[in-house]
């Protein structure tokens, strides 16, 4: 077994669970080992069932009172029994699960563990997990891993395929020297790797942490060093021409809106890049909302009239579809030509579009990866877009670039980071900053409640529905193989369906669904043909439905706040009063407080700027933020430190540090 060999080399894992692995993107032994858990739970000492508190998830000893009871109920096995103490009982609920009638005897004593449900004033348990009282003794001193799943692979044979990789981790070599190890206090890259999946305490796996996140920070910093050696001093060879600034302006002037300052700024900047000497590259940054469309029009505008081809290169389907709308609508009157170029196409679309790229018949093309791919060739191109650029690693942006002779690049990214980190982050970057946003942009409004608010909330919602209005509801986990104590989009749509009956139209989505299925969801919402749509963070960048006016985030405290924040950018679009509702199910003083944040601000760099402050550095516990650049483990609100001192040891030591980025892989679709 080496870290490149099949993970069927794996002692367990044949071909059946092999293909389960492969359904997570997981091919080798050395996926596996960077298959990383998306949470850890600690075991705490179980309660008593008269004091267990309903909707968290607590541990408790109890005996069974009652023989296994196994029922069929329309697509499901249904076991079930009640247990106690001396005083109270409550039903624990399996589905699908007939073997646990030779497992679990009358009168056997059990740590059970899940989340309590009041139904009809009984008190129920669904799915718990059970262990003999002595293994849960000593699960309580550790921590356990919790990793992403697919139907079929339990959370079990994926913590024991990583055991058998654990000789393989302590041989690994790791590229930092030591001393540098030594002068950053990183730990060992073979502990850090070990100690990510079975950690013995919450300082160990910080320290683990922050040594992966440091290598991320160092290997992108390196690229990026690269990046800026290979492109600074390129001459432009695609100047605007003096016409198409002129027509640029009297476009501008005809919108219906008038620019902000920080778009005209914006726009100022790119127009005196793109006629200087040398090839423009520049990021645009700007909160959700705050316009950043319409300067990608303006530039790809002038580009097409000074004689050039323009690319606007979006991460998901529904978005570049979205945009060509859009674009096609304001431009198609100027005799720009505009085309679409998405996964989705036919072939003999995508050949006739092809064929009038090479010919230069197309001014503006608008697609997703898809116009990165060999096939594409394009006439000449003058500039390049990326919109939501964080889903792009830094790669697929050269890889565009090189569809043509030195194009002009240009950057949209509403990802609020902070100067000092942006700085370091888009070295190789000018910045355009757009700090302000429309005045005729409506503030969101907010309010976190705990989870006693939601009666109040689904009404307000059908308030908004009955006026013509749609919601999003979000959840962090997909389905309940999850072992998460978080709502998911899978059950809590069929709840929600209980609850509304008729009176609303109820879908859900999230990133495991296949892409055409998605774009279908996503085409329907836009349509009006869904009221609520129940989602995973999937639907986090982009999309655009201004008929949208709530959003109700549950388990908000599992979300950073520049995420939160992000998902909140999905309403207040139109001209309507929107809303946004955090459903806090775990109140703690730490959630308070961060929560509070949003509710009295909607400025996003404001909010990263806070959420660093509060989080304080290595706090790996929260789900990680969006607007995941590229990195695995890395966050650069939580890890702004350590950022500092890869920066700081890129500048000393580069290549010496032995670090590769990896990141051929990482285009996000949703
Ligand atoms: P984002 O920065 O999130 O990409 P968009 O470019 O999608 O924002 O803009 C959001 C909405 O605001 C669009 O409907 C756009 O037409 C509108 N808009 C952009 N600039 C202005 C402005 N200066 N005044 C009023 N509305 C504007
Ligand atoms: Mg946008």
């Amino acid at each position: 077994m080496e870290l490149r060999s099949s993970i069927e080399s794996v002692k367990g894992i044949g071909e059946k669970t092999a293909k389960l692995f492969n359904k997570l993107h997981i091919y080798t032994v050395e996926d596996l080992i960077k298959a990383y858990p998306r949470d850890y739970l600690s075991y705490e000492e179980p309660r008593s069932l008269a004091k267990a508190p309903v909707g968290i998830r607590i541990a408790l000893y109890l005996e069974i009172k009652t023989y296994v009871n196994t029922e069929k109920r329309g697509r499901y096995i249904i076991t079930s029994l009640t247990a106690g103490d001396s005083v109270n009982t409550i039903k624990l609920v399996w589905f699908n699960s007939p073997f646990l009638r030779n497992v679990l005897k009358r009168g056997d004593r059990y740590v059970f563990v899940g989340t309590i449900k009041k139904k009809n004033n009984f008190l129920v348990m669904e799915m718990p997990e059970y262990y003999p009282k002595d293994k849960y003794k000593g699960m309580m001193t550790t921590m356990q891993p919790v990793y992403s799943l697919t139907s079929g692979l339990t959370n079990n044979s994926f913590q024991r395929a990583i055991r058998e990789t654990g000789s393989l981790i302590r041989n690994i070599t790791d590229p930092l020297p030591e001393k540098v190890r030594q002068e950053y206090k990183l730990m060992r890259l073979d502990e850090a790797l070990f100690n990510m999946h079975f950690p013995q305490n919450e300082e160990v796996l910080k320290d683990a942490v922050r040594r992966l996140a440091f290598d991320e920070f160092a290997g992108f910093l390196l690229e990026v060093r690269k990046l800026r050696e290979e492109n600074s001093a390129l001459s432009n060879t695609h100047p605007l021409s003096e016409a198409a600034l002129i027509r640029a302006d009297a476009f501008i002037a005809s919108l219906p809106f008038s620019l902000t300052n920080a778009q005209k700024n914006a726009i100022c900047d790119i127009k005196n890049d793109m006629s200087s000497d040398y090839v423009m590259n520049r990021l645009v940054q700007g909160d959700v909302g705050s316009g950043k469309t319409i300067i990608a029009v303006t530039a790809l505008y002038m580009t097409a009239l000074s004689g050039y081809q323009g690319v606007l290169m979006v991460p998901t389907e529904v978005l570049a579809q979205q945009h060509f709308k859009d674009i096609d609508g304001m431009l198609r009157g100027q005799g720009i030509r505009t085309a679409l170029l998405t996964g989705s196409l036919s072939v003999k679309e995508k050949r006739v579009i092809y064929e009038k790229l090479k010919a230069g018949e197309i001014d503006i093309l608008i697609g997703t990866h898809a116009v990165i791919q060999d096939k594409v060739e394009i006439k000449n191109l003058g500039l390049v877009v990326t919109d939501e650029q964080h889903r792009f690693g830094v790669r697929q942006r050269e890889k565009l670039s090189e569809k043509g002779q030195d194009p002009h690049v240009l950057i949209m990214s509403a990802t609020p980071i902070p100067r000092t980190l942006a700085i370091i982050l888009y070295a190789d970057l000018d910045i355009s900053v757009i700090d302000e946003l429309p005045a005729s942009r409506k503030r969101v409004m907010n309010c976190v409640v705990d989870t006693s608010y939601r009666d109040t909330a689904y009404k307000f919602i059908l308030k908004e529905i009955r006026a013509g209005h749609q919601a999003y509801i979000i959840c962090p986990m997909v389905d309940s193989s999850e072992a998460v104590d978080a709502e998911n989009v899978i059950d809590y749509s069929e709840e929600l369906k209980a609850y509304y009956r008729d009176n609303a139209r109820i879908e859900y989505l999230h990133g495991k669904m296949k892409d055409e299925e998605k774009n279908q969801i996503l085409a329907r919402f836009m349509n009006r043909e869904i009221d609520i749509l129940v989602s995973t963070t999937v639907i986090e960048v982009g999309i655009n439905n201004q008929n949208a006016t709530v959003m109700m985030i549950e388990n908000a405290e599992r979300f950073g706040l520049a995420q939160l924040h992000q998902l909140r950018g999905r309403v207040g679009r139109g001209s309507d009063s929107s809303y946004c509702i955090f459903i806090n199910a775990k109140e703690t003083e730490d959630s308070v407080k961060r929560l509070k944040v949003l509710e009295n601000s909607n400025d996003g760099f404001y909010i990263a700027n806070e959420d660093m402050k509060q989080r304080g550095p290595g706090d790996f516990f929260g789900i990680r933020q969006s607007g995941d650049m590229i990195f695995k483990v890395a966050d650069i609100y939580n890890h702004a430190d350590i950022l500092r001192k890869a920066q700081d040891a890129v500048l000393k030591y580069g290549d010496e540090l032995g670090l590769v980025q990896d990141n051929e892989t990482v285009i996000t679709t949703l």
